[in-house]
């Protein structure tokens, strides 16, 4: 499975690049077209439901705000020369800003200008979500250009009621126990901070539709905060089915991965992922924080939920974070086809992993006259017959397969396959551990 994955992902890298170029200059938000836009280009990758939530519907102590979109946006000098404009960079324009068409002087526009004076090439990244104002983005060095005199603003956009839109999508299972993967959608010309996440997720579920599973696989591609409170309050009854989940962010660039795990800390995909990474390769495992994406939703204390969030270099740690150098440079076809092989591996093991009863406990079952043993010859090195005996000791419905892979150091595949022999010869029954039970 896994050699399977690795070959068929390689020409996926530059596919994903492919459609996050589509993807990157689209000016989106946590409302509006820019979104619904992105969305509908995803479900040229994968058949997702969008769904639109009207402004106005309550979400525990939230409500969905007016949908926002934007035509135009630009300053002009006095002598009518437009020294920014939108069209040039989305994130050009304070993302939710408020319309305004006015002359002010240049002390007055100051305040509404915002750059990078340390990174005076790049253009920030800001917003104004739930407060009433407008401003603009620019290079700090095109910002100290800015001669005194009038400038004339013009922020062409609506705040008016909509909805707020999402993308949703079920690859259901032969169980409806469930993996959650969730995605923000929401920021503008943003390349790790949001595309990666997104066309991941969509190749993901590209790749899991076209097997049999399991598990039932949802994939949601939200705005962030918002979009998964709004979620978590229309699907309170999904909730209790979610075995394990993950928020994906910030996969395309060349760094090592990390995951922040849940915030218990030790559910089945925090003992998944840790299992998976390398660490010397640098891949590192850091405890939960209610700071980041939107894995402070799932893990909030009235969830908790088994959701842990998975990342390459983490938001904030790299300089492009929120800033116009965060671009289709910085993410890498191997780096996402490398993430999207990485998440197959930790849905093989979730597939799989399992707790399981003995039914021969007392002392091991004559395993030769079954054919599962070589007759002749006391005990084989051959892992699988070792993974045999490390099965039946330890089934005992309080050790999982993975837990059994670790205390044997027998890799978790051939721990697997043991299981699938066993419960062929009637040796072993499994029970799949129902999703909320903390072993
Ligand atoms: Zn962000």
């Amino acid at each position: 499975m896994e050699n399977l994955a690795k070959e068929t992902n390689s020409p996926l890298g530059p596919a994903m690049m492919r459609v996050a170029a589509e993807l990157y200059p689209i000016c989106r938000s946590i409302t509006g077209n820019g979104l619904r836009e992105s969305l509908r280009i995803l479900q040229n990758c994968v058949p997702l439901e969008i769904r639109e939530v009207p402004t106005g519907t309550r979400a525990f102590d939230w409500e969905v705000p007016a949908e926002w979109n934007i035509r135009a946006a630009w300053i002009k000098d006095g002598s009518g020369r437009t020294v920014v404009d939108f069209r040039d960079h989305s994130l050009h324009v304070v993302n939710y800003s408020r319309p305004i068409h006015a002359r002010l002087s240049l002390n007055e526009l100051r305040s509404h200008l915002f750059s990078l004076p340390e990174r005076p090439d790049w253009i920030p990244y800001r917003t104004t979500y739930y407060r009433d104002t407008w401003g603009f983005c620019l290079p700090h060095r095109l910002l100290t250009s800015l001669a005194d005199g009038e400038y004339e603003v013009c922020v062409d956009t609506s705040l008016e009621p909509g909805n707020l839109s999402y993308g949703e999508l079920v690859v259901p299972g032969r169980t409806t126990d469930e993996v959650l993967f969730s995605c923000h959608s929401c920021h503008p010309s943003l390349a790790n901070d949001n595309l990666s996440g997104m066309v991941v997720a969509a190749h993901l579920a590209a790749s899991l539709r076209q097997r049999q599973n399991h598990l039932t696989y949802r994939f949601l591609w939200l705005p962030g905060t918002i979009g998964a409170i709004t979620w978590l309050a229309r699907n309170e009854s999904v909730v209790p089915r979610i075995r394990a989940g993950l928020v994906l962010s910030c996969i395309g660039d060349s760094g090592p991965f990390t995951y922040k795990k849940s915030r218990r800390g030790d559910a089945e995909i925090d003992q998944i992922v840790s299992h998976l990474l390398s660490p010397e390769s640098g891949d590192r495992l850091i405890d939960f924080t209610p700071i980041g994406y939107d894995e402070r939703q799932y893990c909030s204390p009235g969830f908790n939920l088994p959701v842990g969030c998975f990342m390459r270099t983490p938001n904030g740690c790299f300089p492009e974070y929120h800033t116009s150098a965060d671009n289709l440079d910085l993410i890498k076809p191997d780096s996402l086809s490398g993430s999207l092989a990485m998440l197959q591996r930790i849905v093989d093991v979730l597939e799989q992993n399992r707790f399981c009863q003995n039914l021969n406990p007392k002392c091991e079952p004559q395993l030769g006259r079954r054919g599962l043993y070589r007759a002749l010859g006391g005990l084989s090195n051959t892992g699988l017959e070792q993974a045999l005996l490390w099965v039946l000791n330890f089934s005992d419905g309080r050790h999982s397969l993975l837990d059994i892979a670790e205390r044997s150091g027998i890799p978790f595949a051939t721990i697997a396959q043991a299981a699938t022999l066993l419960e062929q010869h009637e040796l072993l029954v499994s029970e799949t551990p129902s999703p909320t039970s903390g072993r």
